[in-house]
């Protein structure tokens, strides 16, 4: 069985719990690997650097797309946000299934230069529990919460373009139903075409 890494992009409204899915996901199985981002927005209470993102300069930004150091990046609320390259590819040369937490704009550019990554849309069960996960957070101020619930408006607008919807209702449904997907996506002809090529070779050689 081919166990080559698939890359992941999980995207979702601010407050879905993709950090809490996620978080979940790759403590319960060790096939996965999360990637971390670099930002310039500021650090959160609690979040540490190299560990949540790695948070930098405006600048410092600039030099890792002028360095191709990203395999994509994008503008959200006023900050940049990028997926660094070297891990990406490390990870998917070991076998891991590389997960990329993501918004729309990334999603579109990973989908345009790895067409196997499999796109996953977090969403709430409803936008009333979203309002109410994103306050209860408590890590952004009113006027935050309320850009990042105009920023789901546009970006509900995208979902289609997603391989597969998950609904964040009871999060250990939700951590498995992804595990699934994943399991799913492995199973895919065009992902195990050295095996099928054995079987039809040993069938024409019986
Ligand atoms: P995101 O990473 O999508 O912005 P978070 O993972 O930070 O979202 O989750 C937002 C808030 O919702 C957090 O306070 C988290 O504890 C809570 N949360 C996440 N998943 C669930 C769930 N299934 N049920 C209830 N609360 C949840
Ligand atoms: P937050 O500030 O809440 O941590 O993240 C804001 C948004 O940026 C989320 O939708 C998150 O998925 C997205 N994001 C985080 N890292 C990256 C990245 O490397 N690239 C892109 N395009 N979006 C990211």
């Amino acid at each position: 069985m081919n166990r080559k890494g698939i890359i992941i992009v999980v995207s979702g409204f601010s407050g879905a719990g993709k950090g809490t899915i996620m978080k979940a996901l790759t403590a319960k199985y060790d096939r996965y690997a999360l990637s971390i981002s670099a930002t310039t927005r500021d650090p959160r209470p609690g979040e540490e650097n190299g560990r949540e993102y790695f948070f930098v300069s405006n600048e410092e930004f600039e030099q890792l797309i002028r360095d191709n150091g990203l395999i994509e990046h994008a503008g959200y609320v006023n900050h940049y946000y990028g997926t660094p390259r070297k891990f990406v590819e490390d990870k998917l040369a070991e076998g891991k299934d590389v997960i990329l937490e993501i918004e729309i704009q990334g999603a579109l550019q990973i989908k345009a230069q790895y067409p196997d990554a499999v796109l996953l849309f977090v969403m709430p069960p409803s936008a009333a529990e979203l309002k109410k996960r994103l306050a209860g957070r408590g890590t952004e101020t009113a006027e935050v919460i309320s850009q990042r619930l105009n920023r789901a408006k546009e970006e509900s607008v995208g979902i289609e373009n997603y391989d597969y919807i998950v609904i964040n209702d009871d999060l250990d449904k939700c951590v498995d139903k992804v595990h699934e997907i994943m399991d799913a996506a492995h199973n895919a002809p065009s992902r195990n075409l050295d095996f099928i090529n054995t079987i039809r070779k040993e069938l024409n050689e019986l």
